[in-house]
């Protein structure tokens, strides 16, 4: 029987936590949207949630708080908030750290020269003007999909050792019993099958009431 093989594949991949990003496509690149967001889903992430939105100037220094302070700020403000921006939520494995290699160095002339795929080397101008915006950390990227998306996110987006965990308890245990039977009949649509099994297979689908008393008419 090959089942105890089946069982140990799946147990092997249990790394089902998608992890997410803000992209922002800044003003000098707006008008190229669909060209980047093309790129974006060509390099296998998912676009999530999309809000094109002007941000004030106030607006736009705290969502740069970090920068308070130094040279380019004032002029960072200037530019972030001179026309309408492109927030995306995207998520994919590894998604900060492979959306910032995706974009590229800060500097749009630096980038030309050591990144000439990436998307600052294709769609900037210059050190500031440089096209798109990646979150750097999980919690930068928590903090900003939250500015730009706050009425959407209620839950904090659960980073590294919390977001395994949770899984681990609430979803792990059905799903890796679900792949492990899609493994052993591999039917022809995977993904519709998964589904209908673990609608079937849900622990916490709700209980069938008794079917209410129908009143006799009187
Ligand atoms: P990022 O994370 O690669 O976007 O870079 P930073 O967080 O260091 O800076 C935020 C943004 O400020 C950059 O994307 C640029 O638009 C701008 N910026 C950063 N460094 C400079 C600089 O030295 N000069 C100017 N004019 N703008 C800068
Ligand atoms: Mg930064």
């Amino acid at each position: 029987m090959p089942e105890i093989e089946t069982e140990t594949i799946v147990m092997e991949h249990p790394q089902i936590f998608v992890e997410r990003t803000l992209a922002v496509i800044k003003p000098d690149a707006v008008d190229k949207s669909d060209e980047i967001e093309e790129i974006i889903l060509r390099s296998g992430f998912t676009i999530l949630q999309k809000r094109r939105v002007h941000l004030t100037p106030e607006q736009t220094s705290d969502f740069y708080a970090e920068h308070y302070g130094k040279m380019f700020f004032p002029s960072l403000v200037a530019y972030m908030s001179s026309g309408p921006i492109m927030a995306l939520v995207l998520a994919r494995e590894n998604a900060i750290a492979y959306w910032r290699e995706l974009v590229g160095p800060t500097n749009t002339l630096k980038a030309r020269e050591t990144h000439p795929d990436s998307i600052r080397a294709l769609y900037g101008t210059d050190d500031q003007r440089n096209a798109v915006h990646g979150s750097d950390t999980f919690s930068s990227a928590e903090r900003e999909i939250r500015f730009l998306f706050p009425d959407s996110i209620v839950e904090p987006i659960p980073a590294g050792q919390a977001a395994k965990d949770y899984l681990s308890k609430v979803v792990n245990p059905t799903l890796l019993k679900g792949l492990t039977e899609l493994c052993k009949q591999k039917p022809e649509d995977p993904i519709t099958w998964l589904a209908d099994w673990l609608i079937g297979h849900n622990p916490n689908k709700p209980r069938i009431n008794e079917p209410y008393a129908v009143e006799e008419p009187n």
